[in-house]
């Protein structure tokens, strides 16, 4: 027999292999095996397709034999390797690109060699680029994987080098070959079978309670424990870690309860994911308003139509979504509940917890390798997650019986995954996945993608509204200031204008809470020196680096180069180095000055990196121990605080003066999300929105609340200029050390390509920031015909491209596709 497998690799095909006889009984379609491949490289690869003849295209070659068979069962579906062909297809990348991204890594064992730096190393001759690379990032892990390295090289293979590298003796190995997922074990204690009856536990009890008080104590718990000796005959289980929280050292007398043969122990996996079985309670009772929006969502179920549910920020969508869940799950039916990559999981969690309790799994990149793994599992098994909270990768999840998608702030751009490939959006993967296993699907937004919104104005999806709060409460009040005016008159403090210093003051005096918002992109704090202007630039990038008072590094936000700050001004030694710049700590810093009595806290990639740090915050803020929150868009969602009415928003110009088609949508967007933090509980929140540009039109659509009609304007110039959503738009971006050859390059790709596409292909253009991670850049956009078939373009495309690469010239240039960029 023969199997055609996927390897996790960039690598178009799909590879070959014979099955050994013995093993052909074991085989099934989407488990994994484990191949050679390349020179002693060993992947698991999973199983595609099996059959009898030997394929023509082998004809003429050796077929290597599979060595093992992991899985007994499929560990990947039918279903999930059409999605991951699907989105192989669309995205224009490999099969096993999907692969390497859809699986935990706990799933994927490889030849997992072991690197380590060898420190007494010295080179005889100058080592290339590539392999400085891979060497300085071995230095810096202390010891890696090969995997960890082919990670960071996400645009060349790096195997090859680092087999030079360990034959030079630059780089030492331990070859280990591993299954990176270990479940996680516990003992459980069971009543052994000679001891089942009142009669013979009863006797027992009397010997213990004369001469072993400790154990008859731990004896009686555990019959107590398991509510009743009905229970406890029928094989119910103690846990020994539930067993010590609840009896500190009563392990030890359950073990001599062991040894005396009266308890059986015995090791088990058990779930690393903690569910809180609890009391779950019914869903709200909904308004008359949100039940006919429910009804009507039903409707357009029934006639198998995606649903856009458009509905300001507390109406009450999640509560309707909760009871659509519901009434999925009783159907028998699972249910899939993406949320972007952002930390409000959390909030919503607990939503979700309480109404669904150990039937709720989450899934979220924050978590680690092994709960991910975990989730997996419990997703194959005979009984997985009725419903499923996760963000963009879990739409490659295993589902046996999908029967409700819904996209949770559908608009974010965090849907989109930039790198490494498949650059996918997992709402637009949720459409499809939904049409693959016949499941409904409503996208819900206050400020819905102009994507989704033509597709509801065209008649693609209902349109469902929903225009009021819940609460009753008015959406806040928006006053833009004019930072040129208050700057004229003198009336700004630092970076506060009066009218928003004047209103924190006054929300500190009532002991309500305040939030400060920045927008995240283009306002690093930065050094310069004042004498010379020198600024502090990445090495490897044309960005300069920001500056993070907190660990006073230089830190480069494109690559993860990283410096501590010199003393002196590197350029001409005077130690006349300042800070400029506008991020979230300098704002910390500003508030504190202007209110020297209020409780401060800051969100922002830095001070909230992982889950356990943000959720910290948030519910700190939450339980009132800080008046102000600081903070980036990690802030502006979801998040539903009481005492907070008033929101400082303290620039809106960089968001206005962003060079993309987009920068009205996501401004609109952003200011709304933000906006909608305030005013959601006791009175009408006020929004203060700092400004230099309060005469652009978009000020007053966002003051206005007026969505519709900005997003009107927008697409039809969108229409007129041939831009999403009514084209498709393909990035094509072209990567080089040498900047001269690039530059050279670039128009003749470009021209090959227009051979082909003709006038859809713009550019090639030099993008703001050229050089990222050592590589210069150029781009070159195509823009196809939306019914235009993804195969056929991704064919015409690879095809040009892998002509032009095959002329040896062109050896070091990469390419990087990235279809529907965000
Ligand atoms: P959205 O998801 O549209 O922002 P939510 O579902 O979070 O809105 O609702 C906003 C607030 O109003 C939440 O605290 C929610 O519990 C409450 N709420 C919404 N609808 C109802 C209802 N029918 N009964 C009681 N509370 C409701
Ligand atoms: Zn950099
Ligand atoms: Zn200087």
């Amino acid at each position: 027999m023969y199997v055609d497998v996927i390897l996790p690799r960039p690598i178009a095909q799909y590879f070959t292999y014979i099955v050994p006889s013995e093993l052909e009984s074991l085989l099934r379609v989407g488990s994994r095996v484990l191949v050679q491949f390349g020179r002693k490289r060993s992947y698991s690869a999973v199983v595609r397709r099996m059959y009898e003849e030997k394929p023509e295209r082998a004809e003429g070659y050796e077929i290597k034999s599979i060595q093992e068979v992991l899985d007994s069962e499929a560990i990947v579906t039918e279903e999930q390797l059409n999605v991951w062909e699907w989105m192989a297809e669309y995205y224009c990348c490999a099969v096993g690109e999907v692969y390497r991204a859809a699986l935990p890594a706990g799933l994927k064992i490889e030849s997992e060699t072991k690197l380590i730096y060898n420190a007494e190393y010295e080179a005889d001759s100058l080592l290339s680029e590539r392999d400085e690379m891979i060497l300085r990032y071995v230095r810096e892990k202390q010891k890696c994987s090969t995997q960890d390295v082919e990670k960071y090289c996400d645009d060349f293979n790096p195997l090859p080098r680092i087999q030079k590298l360990v034959e030079q003796n630059a780089l030492l190995v331990s070859e280990e070959m591993r299954d990176t997922y270990k479940s996680k074990t516990d003992v459980f204690y069971r009543l052994s079978a000679n001891y089942k009856t009142d009669y013979d536990l009863s006797a027992v009890l009397d010997t213990l309670e004369k001469k072993a008080p400790k154990q008859f104590d731990a004896l009686l718990y555990f019959i107590q424990a398991s509510g009743g000796l009905g229970n406890a005959a029928n094989g119910w289980a103690l846990r020994r870690a539930d067993a010590q929280r609840a009896k500190a050292g009563v392990a030890m007398y359950l073990n001599s309860l062991v040894e005396k043969g009266v308890l059986t122990a015995t090791k088990e996996n058990i779930s690393r994911i903690a569910e809180e079985q609890g009391n779950v309670v019914p869903p709200v009772k909904l308004s008359a308003e949100q039940t006919s929006c429910k009804e009507e969502i039903e409707c357009h179920f029934a006639n198998n139509k995606p649903v856009l549910l458009q509905g300001v920020t507390g109406s009450g969508k999640t509560e309707i979504y909760i009871h659509l869940i519901k009434e999925c799950i009783e159907s028998g039916r699972q249910v899939l509940y993406l949320l972007p990559e952002i930390a409000l999981t959390a909030q919503i969690m607990s939503r979700l917890r309480k109404h669904f309790g150990g039937d709720l799994g989450v899934y979220h990149s924050k978590f680690s390798d092994a709960e991910r793994v975990e989730v997996w599992r419990r997703m194959l098994s005979r009984n997985p997650y009725k419903v499923l909270l996760g963000v963009r990768s879990s739409v490659m999840l295993p589902y046996h019986n999908l029967g409700l998608i819904i996209v949770d702030e559908e608009h974010e751009s965090s849907y989109k995954q930039f790198d490494p490939a498949p650059r996918y959006n997992a709402r637009d993967m949720a459409v499809v996945l939904a049409g693959m296993q016949k499941a409904n699907i409503v996208l819900g937004s206050a400020t819905p993608s102009y994507e989704s919104y033509q597709n509801a104005v065209s008649g693609k999806y209902a349109h469902v509204r929903l225009n009021k709060r819940h609460s009753g409460m008015q959406l806040p009040l928006i006053t833009p200031v004019d930072l040129r005016a208050s700057y004229l008159h003198k009336e700004m403090d630092g970076i506060f204008s009066f009218q928003l210093k004047e209103a924190i003051s006054q929300a500190l005096k009532n002991q309500e809470q305040v939030i400060l918002f920045q927008n995240r992109r283009g306002f690093s704090p930065y050094i310069e020196c004042r004498l010379c202007a020198w600024v502090a630039k990445c090495q490897n990038c044309n960005v300069s680096l920001t500056y993070h008072k907190n660990t006073n590094m230089l830190t480069c936000h494109y690559c993860g180069y990283s410096v501590a700050v010199p003393g002196v001004c590197p350029s001409c030694q005077s130690p006349a180095l300042s800070t400029h710049g506008f991020g979230t700590e300098k704002i910390e810093e500003e508030t504190q000055r202007l209110f020297p009595d209020a409780r401060i806290v800051r969100v922002d990639q830095d001070s909230a990196s992982s889950r356990k740090s943000f959720e910290r915050i948030i519910s700190d803020f939450e339980q009132y121990k800080y008046d102000i929150l600081v903070g980036t868009q990690m802030i502006s969602k979801g998040l539903d605080f009481e005492r907070v009415n008033t929101v400082g928003i303290l620039n809106a110009d960089n968001m206005l003066n962003r060079a993309d088609f987009r920068a009205y949508e996501r401004c609109f967007q952003v200011i709304s999300q933000v906006a909608g933090r305030a005013g959601r509980h006791s009175r009408r929140g006020q929004v203060y929105l700092q400004t230099r540009q309060t005469e652009n039109p978009v000020i007053s659509y966002i003051v206005n609340s007026n969505f519709d009609a900005l997003a009107e304007q927008q697409l039809r110039e969108r229409e007129l200029y041939a831009y999403p959503p009514f084209t498709r738009l393909i990035h094509l971006t072209l990567k080089h050390r040498d900047e001269t050859y690039l530059r050279h390059a670039a128009p003749v790709v470009a021209g090959n390509l227009r051979a082909i596409f003709g006038n859809r292909v713009l550019g090639p253009e030099e993008p703001y920031i050229n050089r990222i991670a050592t590589y210069y850049l150029q781009r070159i956009m195509i823009k196809v015909e939306k019914w235009a078939s993804p195969a056929k373009v991704k064919t015409l495309l690879q095809e040009s491209l892998s002509v032009f690469t095959s002329d040896p010239s062109n050896k070091g240039l990469l390419f990087q596709i990235d279809v529907d960029p965000a």
